[in-house]
């Protein structure tokens, strides 16, 4: 396997590899967008995650890459093989990166059924699609503004359920698919549709760095890199491994990292002061800030994760004045969260009243211990 540019060698960027990280804690986030112009560093940095990612334990011979550990999981193939009495052993693979092309038709992308060999063998075979060659890894789109709508779709829905289930020529087929699901685009060449755009969890708008010091450092680490890419590699793989190690922790730790009514209210609070629509950016702020604490090794959400989670979360949600173009900047997020925390310490130390109807007095009296009491966001 070629060697790639180490992620820990990615000079500033911080936003971007914020992103990156917590959707490799957690995969089910949904995916990451990355915006900005050619050579900003878009696919270096989504490579350079794959090859962070803790290499895989599969089962041996699934071409669908099954977690041995979770057979509650496993392809119709790993599953007849142990319905068999066959003792399925492992393996361990490199975490995958699929870069998926934008010719790739729909067949190519969740696979298909294996048509020649049904008819010399007489078997129904499936054959894996790129869905199944990343599942446990990273799948990269890059232009994805630029695929057809109806597989960007697809992959963000199969991205968020973690299963592709296919079904051809009444035979039907299932294995799992849970993968960083990362798009590039430049704006320059058109956008996404607003709905689209909506189900990217994260968006990360990528800017050339303008510090002249840090400017000079990539400079330097690229010619470091290319003139002798391992032994770069070997100066920067005890980082590696260390932030590898605490991808790997924070998987562990994610299940337990708890939350209270007050951050559920704070978030509520955040996205209702933003007037963003629908219910998708509550919940992606919520999983992204477990992330972000599980990263830090922490079991309980602090302020911090949350405006981390939102910040990323939010840009791409609020509503846009076809005229203007909204930027939120951090300061202005970091005001507003502090006073929805605030409001939601304050709801809680009123607690016990019901909800009331009329949105005035929501404000005043949520009733606590239950996150029924978030006022409507109507
Ligand atoms: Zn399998």
């Amino acid at each position: 396997m070629p060697i790639v540019y180490p992620f820990t060698a990615i000079v500033g960027q911080e936003d971007l590899k914020r992103a990156l990280l917590l959707s490799a804690v957690d995969p089910g986030l949904g995916g990451v967008l990355i915006r900005g112009e050619r050579g900003s560093g878009k696919s270096t940095a989504a490579r350079a995650l794959a090859a962070l990612l803790p290499p895989l334990r599969v089962v041996r011979g699934c071409r669908f890459h099954c977690d041995p550990d979770r057979p509650e999981t496993w392809c119709t193939e790993c599953q007849a093989r142990a319905a068999q009495g066959e003792t399925l052993t492992a393996e361990e693979i490199p975490a995958p990166f699929v870069n998926l092309p934008l010719a790739a038709t729909e067949e190519r992308v969740v696979g298909t059924l294996d048509i020649e060999q049904a008819l010399q063998a007489g078997r129904r075979q499936f054959q894996p699609g790129l869905l199944a060659a990343a599942h446990r890894g990273v799948l990269y789109i890059d232009e994805v503004n630029l695929l057809e709508d109806h597989l960007v779709d697809l992959l963000l829905d199969v991205a968020a359920m973690g299963i592709n289930y296919v079904e051809r020529e009444g035979v039907s087929f299932q294995h799992p698919a849970r993968f960083v699901l990362v798009g590039s685009m430049n704006p320059e060449e058109g956008d996404l549709r607003p709905q689209l755009l909506d189900r990217f969890a994260l968006v990360v708008d990528v800017r050339g760095v303008s510090n002249p010091l840090l400017r000079a450092q990539i400079m330097e680490r690229h010619l470091a890199f290319e003139q002798d890419p391992a032994g770069f590699y070997a100066e920067w793989a005890p980082r590696e491994q260390a932030l590898r190690a605490r991808i790997e922790a924070a998987r562990r730790r994610l299940a337990q990292v708890r939350y209270s009514e007050e951050d559920l209210l704070t978030i509520a609070g955040l996205t209702t002061r933003f007037g963003v629509e629908g219910h998708r950016a509550d919940l992606v702020i919520l999983r992204a800030a477990r992330a972000q604490a599980a990263l830090e090794g922490r079991d309980s959400l602090t302020a911090d994760d949350i405006l981390a989670a939102a910040a990323l979360a939010l840009p791409h949600r609020l509503k846009r004045d076809p005229l203007e173009t909204v930027t939120l900047d951090f300061q202005a997020l970091q005001e507003a969260l502090a006073q929805a925390r605030e409001q939601s310490a304050r709801w809680q130390r009123l607690g016990q009243k019901q909800p009331a109807a009329s949105e005035e007095a929501a404000k005043k009296a949520p009733r606590a211990g239950s996150p029924r009491a978030i006022p409507p966001t109507a």
